[in-house]
């Protein structure tokens, strides 16, 4: 499940990285005016490596097989740099060097290249003769296949022929609310696939779907956060604000804590997701009631950024999630 939030996992680490050089920087800037690029890369590369050890480790599986363990050795970071540097060639100023910070992607190849080095000096202890070319390709091809089994497709390829969903979308301010909820009707999850105003792409949204009413829906706090990534859908929407029920919003909200779940204490966004994703897989709770509990969490508490923020991030991710494993009804 790691798979759904290896880009944010990874671009945290760039966001780190980004950080150790910046306090590099300043603390070095004392003691000279300009620190040049390879040598902030020497000073950093100690924590760089310290940082990029868990990943590499969480993720060794998607490098190489057979292993379990790699450590973030000086021999594999030797090469690590922070910066891209090119020559450009100008008649009136020969010789001219620009330098800019990589950017997530390139880093992404730098961690995969010390992560090369390391597999490799492995590799050759059995195998003198093994090239490094041979098993750069081999780790970049086990990535890419890694890659396109992982991704999530909320936009649809061309050659997938899944029509637009014919059907109107609910959409609620409060789950809690509806009639479908409150009379105990089958409610489960689904694709609902739209288009959106580039009307080329159709994108799939996660959705609640009642098999009693036919009935499709969805919060609007989850439809906001798809439609603020793909842009406007063009369905047939009918917003809904049914009076608040507080009291069964409350109860939900204290079922969700009794099964773990908290935004107020320290744990990473990668945990609280793989419980959510863990209640989902061993049906402790439904996708419906897991979002009307987080979307109700949100709304009665307006005052706790941080935390609506935390909530906000998870439900996306447990759309993703629902987006990978469901298809249509
Ligand atoms: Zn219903
Ligand atoms: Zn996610």
């Amino acid at each position: 499940m790691a798979a759904i939030g290896a880009i944010d996992d990874f671009y945290d680490l760039y966001v780190q990285v980004q950080k150790i050089y910046e306090e590099h920087k300043e603390s070095c800037s004392g003691t000279m005016k300009h620190l040049w690029p390879d040598k902030l890369d020497e000073v950093c590369r100690k924590d760089v490596r310290k940082a990029c050890e868990p990943l590499m480790n969480q993720y060794l599986h998607v490098f190489a097989d057979g292993y379990d363990k790699i450590f973030a050795n000086a021999y594999g970071f030797a090469t690590f740099s922070f910066y891209n540097i090119k020559g450009i060639s100008r008649a009136d100023q020969p010789g001219k060097l620009v330098c800019r910070e990589i950017s997530f992607a390139e880093f992404l190849i730098e961690f995969q290249f010390a992560v090369s080095r390391v597999i490799h000096s492995w590799k050759t202890k059995t195998q003198p003769k093994y090239e490094f070319d041979r098993l750069y390709k081999e780790i970049n091809d086990r990535v890419l296949a890694y890659i396109s089994s992982n991704t999530i497709v909320a936009v649809l390829q061309d050659e997938d022929s899944t029509p637009v969903t014919n059907a109107i979308l609910y959409i609620y301010q409060n789950l809690t609310s509806t009639n479908c909820y409150i009379n105990k009707h089958p409610i489960s999850e689904t694709r609902f696939i739209a288009s959106n105003t580039t009307e080329t792409e159709r994108i799939a949204l996660p959705v609640h779907y009642c098999s009693k009413c036919d009935k499709h829906f969805i919060g609007e706090i989850t439809l906001k956060l798809f439609e603020k990534k793909y842009g406007t859908f063009l369905v047939e929407k009918r917003k809904l604000t049914d009076a608040d029920n507080a009291f069964s919003a409350f109860n939900e909200e204290s079922r969700l804590f009794q099964l773990g779940y908290n935004v107020s204490d320290n744990r990473t966004d990668a945990e609280r997701q793989r419980l959510l994703v863990t209640l989902l897989e061993k049906n402790m709770m439904t996708y419906f009631d897991m979002v009307r509990c987080i979307e109700n969490n949100i709304r009665l508490h307006p005052n706790r950024p941080t935390a609506i923020a935390k909530w906000k991030r998870d439900l996306k991710h447990i759309g993703d999630y629902v987006l990978t494993t469901k298809g249509q009804h």
